[in-house]
């Protein structure tokens, strides 16, 4: 379709935003690969009928998904995975985190990357980092011939559980992934409200409390999505949930919203997965 037409996000038959958009880039691939362009939001990703950030307020998004973590370590993170993210907004924040030595990514879908340095260049990461190894490969896979206790942080910027994400809500993927982390190390992983976090919570959280001591539900506002709800796994409990020992500074996210970000206690599990 050419010109502005509106376009209904497909998350849910029965719920899902809409947007009056001009299509910039449609191919299928893996995943379904569709750039819109809203006179609001401006570029936005959709995969497979989702919207996956908005140039409008990704950085809230990223933002969360890197600091919020790495803010609970004891000591500064040196090596991080990253799974998913291939649009490169996580790398772009772990970059500004000066203790980081090491980043690996292992990103499902090459069309994705390809598609997002064109279209999304400048708010990628910079992927010539030394530092850096960018592997496409399905994540579950890529964590089995990970190293055991390798990382402080695990960074799980997946899609939702449907399609080539499924394997990153199994038991299977939560066991892979405590033995690399090391034993301060801390895991995020998104978890999308507001349709599939009750899907989540009754078939995830199960195995997710089956396989780490700690597990925190975190809740953010991005502004293009609703609430962003992500789980926080920390395989130790950390010093201070609320005055974190490692400080960072973003656009968007701030130590003193630590207690936001936890405001949502557990004991609201079985309400939420309603
Ligand atoms: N910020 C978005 C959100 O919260 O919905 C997600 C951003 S990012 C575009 C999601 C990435 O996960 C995509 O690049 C997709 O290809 C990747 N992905 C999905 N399943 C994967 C898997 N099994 N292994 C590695 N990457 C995967």
């Amino acid at each position: 379709m050419t010109g502005n037409f509106w376009w209904k996000e497909k998350i849910h038959r029965d719920f899902g935003h809409a947007y009056k958009v001009e299509l910039v880039f449609e191919e299928k691939n893996l995943q379904k690969i569709q750039i819109f362009k809203n006179p609001f939001w401006g570029y936005f990703l959709v995969l497979d009928g989702i919207v996956q950030f908005t140039e409008k307020d990704e950085f809230i998004y990223h933002e969360t998904i890197t600091y919020l973590p790495a803010s609970l370590l004891e000591n500064p993170p040196e090596k991080v995975l990253i799974i998913g993210g291939g649009d490169g907004g996580a790398l772009r924040e772990l970059q500004k985190i000066p203790s980081i030595k090491k980043i690996i990514q292992f990103e499902i879908d090459t069309l994705v990357f390809e598609v997002c340095q064109k279209y999304f260049f400048k708010l990628s990461g910079n992927y010539h980092d030394p530092r850096v190894s960018f592997i496409i490969k399905d994540g579950l896979e890529g964590l089995k011939e990970s190293p055991e206790k390798e990382f402080d942080l695990l960074i799980v910027d997946c899609t939702d559980p449907v399609g080539p994400a499924k394997s990153l809500y199994t038991y299977e993927f939560y066991k892979e992934a405590y033995r690399v982390l090391n034993e301060k190390g801390v895991f995020i992983q998104q978890a999308s409200l507001p349709v599939y976090f009750p899907q989540i919570l009754k078939s995830s959280y199960p195995l997710i409390t089956s396989v780490f001591p700690i597990v925190k539900i975190v809740r953010t506002f991005v502004p293009s999505y609703g609430e962003e709800i992500a789980f926080l796994l920390a395989t130790k409990e950390p010093k201070d949930w609320f005055n974190p020992k490692q400080v960072f500074k973003g656009k968007y996210y701030h130590p003193s919203l630590n207690p936001y970000y936890f405001s949502i206690p557990n004991t609201w599990i079985d309400i939420l997965s309603k």
